[in-house]
């Protein structure tokens, strides 16, 4: 923080500031123009205590304003390069470079930092580093000028495996569907829309964390209202926790459904109770969260569980433009047999119509062929929270993903093939895995880096938790990124640029990514079982260990004659005592027990006769090209003895750090 600055909001002149700085046992040299922020804080509680005592309020109040000035926030990537760290923070790069040497990293100008690091490291030069999101780049998007409208709200129901998401979304969409056609909808394209009190609702029909990862993933809000499902008759369990956290962590509101009440072990009041103890406080006891009472089978309640839902959004207020190009969250997508790459989408602004042309997140780009909805009708065109499956798409899309109306194909494509390109060049560039070992086989580098992608939270700790007693002497094993959720592009990337591993436990690669692993060469490896994946770690560690060489004796014996004596290649007779001699096999030459040199064996003779192999003892010649350095001379004599010997590689163990 600059003296002047400090001098400015306290309203009194440089000069006095000095002054109480040295009264106040602060030193500032006459020179310096700054203090840290640290030091003014520590300057101005201490002057604030002063004037306390002295009565002089007008200081304090100034001194309260200044307590205020908070870091200044800088943005970052999960990787950064030094030079573009440096440059958000508006600093030379030798000085980011010193901060992370004192923190132990040695990285050049053009080397990838991940985001903890920056994070250390911007702290101590003052900042407050905060991780940079998709999110900023997507709402940014949204800040398009236009007319709001008010719009369905979109739900997510989230909660604990058999507690009834399944059952729930089944009767919501068969009895309240918008038309009434019950049983109208056969296929399941990943969202439906249902009507209650003439007004619309859009569920997404995928249950669970899958949608709030990719929300993460993609730093986007694709649900307005969640509704947490719990099982009376089980109450609260780990995954109704981690349901909430995800949710908690989106900013979406939660609407409680106590489900199974038909139950005779249902026990509603103990429910809330639990409920309570995580925080969700039913109105009726003073809290904040709204709860109904259903039962997914009998189908009682549900329509109070509907107007809930109405009311929460109605609170939330959800919204969306309508005069702009359209837009919209992807939230299926596969490959379909005769229409190519299709996927869902879910509409957010503006109307999608048949024959847009349109990008999908960085990759994919399209014209719009087919429209159905989630009763398989062909349509024309879909509004906002209306979700539509779309044929004519390049690629098939990652869920989460936005997809965004051009003025026309040509623009689509020029922009999706000017972001693979930037992609593949990063790739390229960045360090792979291969450099990475290789750095580790030359004793740089005696770490495995680790990015971790598992389906549940409770995998990802077990996994976490196995991989943290994985300590050995030579090699460490260092988890640079662990999160819930299928394995993705920024995955890919980060892996590429720190040259580590991703493990994906029960979870799939995205189809984007695919193109990404195959570009960078990034190794990615899946498990379903924990105890194989930590065996597979193990080997891929052990297979960095240098391999020890030991050598195998082959065959022995005496020299004899000397036939040839060059300085480099010389031709011997000898006398094998003891078992074989090939071609092209290491040999040292001992007088009197003690080394005298060594080479390997270059040709094999019986008489006159070239040989390749010799199997039995005797006399043979055996032409030697020694190994020795700058112009040295060894001189073999008679009677000096021979070992000739193979080099076998023998894989090493890891030594376990207890
Ligand atoms: P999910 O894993 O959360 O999707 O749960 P499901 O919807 O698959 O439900 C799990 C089991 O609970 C199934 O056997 C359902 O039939 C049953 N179930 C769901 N809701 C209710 C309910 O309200 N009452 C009763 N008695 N059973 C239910």
């Amino acid at each position: 923080m600059k003296i002047s600055d400090i001098a400015k909001k306290l309203n009194i002149p440089i000069k006095e500031l000095r002054e109480q700085a040295k009264e106040l046992e602060f030193v500032i040299t006459q020179k310096s123009q700054t203090m840290s922020d640290k030091k003014a804080r520590e300057f101005i509680e201490k002057l604030k205590d002063k004037t306390k005592e002295s009565g002089n309020d007008i200081i304090k109040e100034e001194v309260e304003e200044i307590k205020e000035v908070k870091a200044k926030e800088i943005f970052v990537p999960a990787i950064i390069t030094v030079k573009e760290f440096s440059e958000k923070m508006n600093l030379p790069v030798t000085r980011v470079i010193t901060e992370l040497m004192k923190n132990g990293v040695m990285a050049s100008i053009n080397e990838n930092i991940d985001f903890e690091t920056a994070e250390i490291v911007g702290e101590f030069l003052g900042f407050k580093i905060k991780k940079e999101t998709e999110k900023k780049e997507t709402e940014k998007k949204y800040k398009t000028i236009g007319t709001k409208k008010e719009r369905p709200p979109v739900v997510t129901i989230i909660g604990h495996v058999d507690h009834g998401k399944t059952t729930l979304l089944d009767h919501i969409r068969k009895t309240n569907v918008v038309g009434g056609e019950s049983g109208g909808i056969t296929q399941h394209i990943g969202a439906y829309q249902v009507e209650r009190r003439g007004r619309k609702i859009t569920f997404l029909d995928t249950p669970g964390h899958a949608a709030f990862s990719a929300m993460r993933e993609h730093g986007v809000r694709i649900t307005d209202v969640a509704v947490l499902i719990v099982a009376a008759d089980d109450g609260v369990k780990p995954q109704t926790k981690e349901a909430v956290n995800f949710a908690r962590e989106a900013g979406v509101p939660i609407v409680v459904a106590i489900n199974k009440i038909d139950k005779p072990e249902a026990d509603i009041e103990k429910t809330k109770k639990q409920l309570a103890d995580i925080g969700l406080i039913p109105e009726e006891w003073g809290g904040k969260t709204v709860m109904s009472a259903v039962s997914a089978k009998t189908e009682q309640g549900i329509e109070e569980l509907l107007d809930l839902i109405l009311l929460v959004a109605d609170m939330k207020k959800t919204e969306s433009f309508i005069d702009v190009p359209a837009n919209g969250f992807v939230v299926e997508s596969h490959l379909s047999g005769s229409k190519g790459p299709v996927a869902t989408i879910l509409i957010r602004d503006g109307v999608l119509k048949i024959g847009d042309a349109f990008i999908v997140g960085k990759g994919v780009s399209g014209k719009i062929r087919m429209m159905t909805d989630y009763k398989n009708k062909k349509i024309k065109e879909a509004g906002p929270s209306v979700p539509v499956r779309i044929s004519g798409l390049s690629d098939t899309p990652n869920f989460g993903e936005l997809l965004e109306v051009r003025p026309s194909l040509k623009e689509a494509k020029s922009e999706t093939s000017r972001a693979s390109r930037q992609i593949t060049v990063k790739g390229i560039a960045m360090r792979g895995l291969a450099e990475v070992s290789s750095s580790i086989r030359s004793g740089e580098l005696k770490e495995l880096y680790l990015i971790i992608k598992a389906d549940v939270a409770g995998s990802l700790r077990a996994i976490e938790d196995a991989i943290g007693d994985m300590q050995f002497e030579e090699v460490r094993v260092k988890i640079i990124n662990s999160d819930i959720g299928d394995i993705t592009e920024s995955d890919v990337k980060m892996a590429s640029a720190s040259g580590a591993l991703i493990i994906g436990f029960r979870v799939d690669v995205v189809s984007n990514a695919k193109k990404l692993i195959e570009h960078t060469g990034v190794r990615v490896e899946r498990f379903d079982i924990i105890y194989e994946l930590i065996d597979k770690i193990t080997l891929t560690l052990t297979g960095l260990l240098e391999p020890e060489k030991n050598e195998v004796e082959i065959g022995k014996g005496k020299v004899l004659q000397i036939f040839r004596d060059g300085r480099k290649d010389k031709i011997l007779g000898i006398r094998l005592t003891k078992g074989e001699l090939e071609t092209n096999i290491d040999i040292k030459i001992f007088r009197e027990q003690e080394l005298l040199t060594s080479g390997k064996i270059t040709s094999l003779k019986n008489v006159d006769k070239d040989i390749s192999e010799i199997k039995k003892t005797g006399e043979y010649g055996i032409g030697v090209s020694l190994r020795i350095e700058g112009d040295e001379r060894i001189k073999i004599e008679e009677n000096d003895s021979f070992i000739a010997y193979k080099k076998e590689e023998k894989q090493k163990e890891l030594k376990r750090i207890e």
